[in-house]
């Protein structure tokens, strides 16, 4: 079966780790802002909120894509961006309803979340179990609604 993420923001202390490891992992620098996981910070309820691609069973950035640069990885299910093959159009980033993949001025590409090719390095550096690699048995966008549920955010 494959594995999705699942992000518990119940357990998330915003300690950010899982930024800095999924940057490391990515450009070999420890730099958040280069990120493709996001904690998001609401300062008036104290919470702490892990965000990222959900690898969509329907993935609309992949439907998107004028060029086919987005592709399912059949070792993970993810759906990954090629590199060489995007034109930095952005159409994805208008057609994801989740804001998670995202343009990258240096390169002139698009960058999402790929699993890290079934071993996510997010998952890993976190402390308290709030992002897990577990079976995936829904679909991306009921995995979507059942975090928004338990963030109570007002994403659907
Ligand atoms: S590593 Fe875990 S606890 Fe720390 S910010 Fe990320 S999700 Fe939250
Ligand atoms: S930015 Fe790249 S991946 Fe996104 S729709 Fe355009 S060509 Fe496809």
């Amino acid at each position: 079966m494959m594995k999705s993420l699942y992000l518990d923001p119940v357990k998330c202390t915003g300690c950010l780790q899982c930024e800095m490891a999924c940057s490391y992992e990515n450009t070999g620098t420890f730099n958040p802002a280069k990120s493709r996981i996001k904690v998001f910070a609401f300062e008036h309820e104290g919470r702490k909120v892990p965000y990222t691609c959900t690898q969509c069973a329907e993935a609309w950035c992949q439907m998107a894509c004028p060029v086919e640069a987005i592709k399912v990885d059949p070792a993970t299910g993810a759906k990954i961006v090629l590199e060489a093959t995007c034109v930095g159009c952005k159409v994805c980033t208008i057609a994801c309803p989740f804001g998670t993949i995202n343009y990258v001025a240096d390169s002139g590409k698009v960058q999402k979340c790929d699993l890290c090719g079934g071993d996510p390095e997010c998952a890993k550096a976190c402390p308290t179990g709030a992002i897990t690699f577990v079976d995936a048995d829904w679909t991306g966008l009921e995995k979507m609604r059942q975090w928004a549920g338990r963030a109570n955010t007002a994403v659907l």
